[in-house]
């Protein structure tokens, strides 16, 4: 008897129901699908597909310990899984639920054909504290404001994480599926995936670490660390989260342990809750990523460099990350490969643009800097920064990311106000106060040869709010 455990976001072998269910009706074998065909779901960027590749190889090992085979395929799901259940004659297939659109139509067509061809399909929540259609407010729709969102879910209670299942024997003849090579998710010619091996390890045991190490330490003085870009005062948990390495039910109950002495654990446990916030705006906006979520919005004049937004400028293109980009003239550049190169002549912008494409993660104090001035001092639509992050950043997640560029755009659920512009200057000077973010990432930004500002900053912002003034 063969179980399957299709995988997804869910790269772990502990807190893993759809794992443990398939180990438990014995036989259990993993499949992960490539799906870059299925309509509507959103084609890998180029550094989550480096940290997909690590993810499965080293997930192959750790169910190897369990006797559980993983089985690589690519194609549209809808006809991949039903093809490898009949190739297999397994009797069950498991998954952890998703929550975007198009993934849930995949799921549900799965289901109906499970149902047709008497195979036990069962899925279960693992991604999220909460299930977005759980959560409703007074009057029956979705949140829109965090605070009410957050105070009813973090009062919910959340199951304790599960075990990893049990040593087995692997089953007999399980199709031998894709190479992972030929899948061809690392980059080649140039390989610019430097800076990204040296600053992370994919996989469930660095992941698990990481929140160790946090919980031992920063966790206590995150409420102040959390803003200090130069310091590692935050858990760089997000790329385990997204990839699921780690659950958000360890995280909640590995918290619950240093609860009490201070606000950094509580304060933390928020921004988990952003998490959630952002994937119940995503789950019931499926085109968070595309449209204004206050249609107001859509009249608002910002420039949107069509088929610009994910194409890595010349400046940058063939540079290995470990070389910086400065020595190119900023005034050779248009406004949006200037900031996607960090040349933008605004330090802290300049170094949060830079630690991105060293190092696939940018801190989230520089990440709001960085969106701001794009969107309201160079007057870019939200959507081409999106479209850069999606492919630049090793947690670049269906939620999270729409929904905090919509959030400093000011289009979004609950978002900042328009008029709130970050001024980088004075930002810098209040959350890097001795240089050392910059120092580390925009070295030249200290040196006469760094460039004058593409922008004036006050110029910038008044053309920004005559601009908002004109869709009020
Ligand atoms: P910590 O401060 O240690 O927070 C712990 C966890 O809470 C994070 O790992 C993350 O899962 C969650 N979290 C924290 N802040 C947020 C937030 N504002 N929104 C949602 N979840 C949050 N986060 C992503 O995971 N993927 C993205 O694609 C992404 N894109 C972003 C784009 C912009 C323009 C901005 C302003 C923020 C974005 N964030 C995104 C949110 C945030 O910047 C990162 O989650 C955070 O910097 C990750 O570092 P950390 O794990 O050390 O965070």
């Amino acid at each position: 008897m063969v179980s399957i455990a299709w995988l997804r976001d869910d790269l772990r072998t502990a807190d893993n129901p759809a794992l443990l269910a398939a180990a438990h009706e014995g036989g259990a074998v993993a499949l992960y699908v490539l799906d870059e065909e299925s309509p509507g779901i959103r084609p890998l960027g180029a550094a989550a597909r480096w940290w997909l590749h690590h993810a499965l190889e080293t997930l192959r090992e750790d169910l190897g310990s369990l006797g559980i085979p993983l089985v690589l395929l690519r194609g549209a799901a809808r006809r991949a899984v039903p093809e490898f259940i009949s190739g297999t004659g397994a009797d069950a297939i498991f998954w952890n639920r998703r929550y975007g659109g198009p993934e849930r139509e995949v799921d549900a067509a799965v289901k109906e054909w499970a149902a047709d061809n008497d195979v036990h399909a069962e899925s279960f929540q693992a991604s999220l504290l909460h299930e977005p259609w759980t959560v409703r407010t007074g009057g029956g729709g979705p949140y829109r404001v965090f605070t009410p969102f957050w105070r009813t879910v973090s009062a919910m209670d959340f199951r304790t994480p599960l075990e990893a299942p049990a040593p087995s024997v692997p089953p007999d003849n399980v199709p031998a599926g894709d190479d992972l090579a030929d899948w061809n998710l690392l980059p080649a010619h140039p390989d610019w995936s430097a800076g990204l091996a040296d600053a992370w390890t994919p996989g469930e045991a660095a992941g698990q670490s990481a929140l160790e190490d946090f919980l031992a330490g920063p966790v206590q003085d995150y409420d102040d660390g959390r803003d200090l870009p130069a310091k590692p005062g935050t858990s760089r948990l997000s790329p385990y989260l997204r990839w699921g390495h780690v659950s958000p039910f360890q995280v909640w109950h590995a918290l619950s342990r240093v609860r009490g002495d201070g606000p950094g654990p509580d304060v933390f446990g928020t921004e988990i809750g952003w998490r959630e916030f952002c994937w119940h705006q995503l789950f019931h906006n499926p085109d968070l990523a595309t449209r204004n979520l206050r249609p107001a919005f859509d009249a608002f004049p910002w420039e949107y460099p069509q088929d610009a937004g994910p194409q890595t400028p010349p400046v940058l293109r063939g540079r290995n990350p470990d070389q910086s980009p400065s020595g190119s003239r900023p005034e050779d550049l248009a406004p949006l490969d200037a900031w996607k190169a960090g040349l933008t002549g605004i330090p802290l912008v300049d170094a949060g643009q830079r630690q991105l494409w060293h190092m696939g993660w940018m801190h989230n104090r520089v990440r709001m800097v960085a969106a701001s001035f794009l969107i309201k001092n160079l007057g870019i639509h939200w959507r081409t920064g999106e479209e850069w992050f999606w492919e630049t950043l090793v947690d670049a997640d269906p939620a999270s990311n729409p929904a905090n560029w919509q959030w400093v755009a000011g289009s979004g659920a609950d978002a900042a106000p328009f008029f709130r512009i970050f001024n980088p200057e004075t930002q810098a000077k209040r959350f890097d106060p001795n240089g050392g973010y910059i120092s580390r990432w925009a070295p030249d930004a200290l040196t006469p040869a760094y460039p004058e500002p593409l922008v004036d900053l006050k110029e910038s912002r008044r053309h920004a709010l005559d601009a908002y003034e004109s869709i009020r």
